[in-house]
C-alpha cells in the first residue's frame, strides 16, 4: 500500500496553512517513505456538531472516515479552524482540544487538529506566522503520532500532552528516541 498522508479542509480554514503544513510535514516523514498529499475538496462543518460554541471533535473525526471510505487512504489529517472540545475531557474542567486522533493500531487512521487557538491573537498577543506554523507541524505530528499507535510521552518529546498553548512551545517538533522505535516498530508491523 502507498503510504499517504491525506490533508482535509473542514469548514472555512485558509488553504494556505495546509500548503505550508505540507511542506513541512514532507520534510518530517520524507526518511518513512511517506507522502503527503492535499486533498481539493473541503468538508463543511454541520450543525449538528456545534455545542456551546465550539465543535466535538469526536463527531467531526468520525466523518473523516466516511469522507475517504472509498480511496484506498493510509492516514488523513483534518484541518480546521474553529473551536474543539471533547466530551470525554470536559468532566477534567478541560473545555478545549486543539486535536484528537484514533488511539487503536490500525493500518488506517484519522486525526483532527483545530488552528483557532495556535494563533498568538487567540490570546490577545501580535501574530507570529512561524511561531503558528511550527505550532501548526507540532500538533499534527502529535495526532499522527497517536495514529501510529504512540501514547503520552513526558520525555522532551513532541508526543507530550498539550494542556495550553505554553506546553505546545515547549516540546519539540520531533518524536523523542522511545517513541521513534515504537513508530518504526509500527511501521514494520503495517508495511
Ligand atoms: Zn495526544
Ligand atoms: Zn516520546
Amino acid at each position: 500500500m502507498k503510504k499517504i498522508i491525506y490533508l482535509q479542509r473542514i469548514g472555512d480554514v485558509d488553504p494556505r496553512i495546509l500548503i505550508v503544513l505540507q511542506k513541512n510535514m514532507k520534510r518530517f516523514f520524507r526518511e518513512y517513505n511517506i507522502k503527503i498529499k492535499i486533498l481539493s475538496d473541503k468538508l463543511p462543518l454541520l450543525e449538528f456538531e456545534f455545542y456551546k460554541e465550539q465543535y466535538d471533535a469526536s463527531k467531526v473525526k468520525k466523518r473523516l472516515i466516511k469522507h475517504v471510505n472509498n480511496r484506498n487512504y493510509y492516514r488523513i489529517l483534518g484541518v480546521m479552524d474553529a473551536d474543539i472540545s471533547s466530551k470525554l475531557l470536559k468532566k477534567n474542567k478541560k473545555n478545549f482540544i486543539f486535536g484528537t486522533a484514533d488511539m487503536d493500531k490500525n493500518k488506517f487512521g484519522r486525526a483532527l487538529i483545530s488552528v483557532t487557538r495556535l494563533r498568538e491573537d487567540f490570546y490577545e498577543r501580535s501574530e507570529n506566522l512561524a511561531q503558528f506554523e511550527l505550532r501548526v507541524l507540532k500538533e499534527a505530528i502529535h495526532e499522527l503520532g497517536h495514529t501510529f499507535g504512540l501514547e503520552h510521552c513526558d520525555n522532551l518529546c513532541v508526543m507530550r500532552c498539550s494542556n495550553t498553548i505554553d506546553d505546545t512551545d515547549k516540546k519539540p517538533p520531533n518524536y523523542c528516541d522511545a517513541c521513534l522505535k515504537k513508530l518504526n516498530d509500527f511501521l514494520d508491523d503495517f508495511d
